[in-house]
């Protein structure tokens, strides 16, 4: 059976900035009768929970890893290197456990695929992707937006 990795506050676990989680039954229904991986990389690159929200400044997730765009919380502390751990354990853990395609909460500064949040903690959106999503697509595992959320 093929096991997909899925960011953990989809899946029931109160990891998100907030303490909260982000349930979807659109979700569900996807990934009935597959092994599912459930996983945060901002709770597991040693970020607490709760947390200030944090979003990326000049550039994506692909622009972190380049090391020309940085993460920050909404009081300016840089957390681009809990991100970047998080994201490494990601693909570690995708890796290990087989896992060929991810499923991950959209708008994430992590876990977002295709859309981010700004960097001006207003709402807006722009094209790009979180920093674990980056990752996971830079070695071959794919990545797509999670529905109903
Ligand atoms: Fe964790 Fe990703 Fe959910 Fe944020 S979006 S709480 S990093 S699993």
């Amino acid at each position: 059976m093929d096991s997909v990795l899925v960011s953990a506050c989809l899946r029931g676990v109160p990891c998100r900035y907030d303490a909260r989680d982000k349930p979807s039954a659109a979700l569900d229904a996807r990934l009935a009768g597959r092994v599912v991986v459930p996983f945060c990389p901002e709770r597991a690159g040693g970020l607490p929970t709760p947390r200030r929200p944090a979003e990326l400044v000049g550039g994506d997730g692909h622009d972190v890893l380049d090391g020309t765009a940085k993460v920050v919380d909404d009081r300016g502390g840089d957390v681009t290197a809990e991100f970047l751990s998080g994201a490494r354990l990601a693909l570690a853990l995708a890796r290990e456990t087989g896992c060929a395609e991810a499923v991950l909460m959209p708008r994430s500064p992590s876990c977002g695929r295709g859309r981010v949040y700004d960097g001006t903690f207003g709402g807006g959106l722009v094209p790009g992707d979180g920093v674990t999503a980056a990752l996971l697509e830079r070695h071959g595992i794919t990545v797509t937006a999670a529905p109903g959320v």
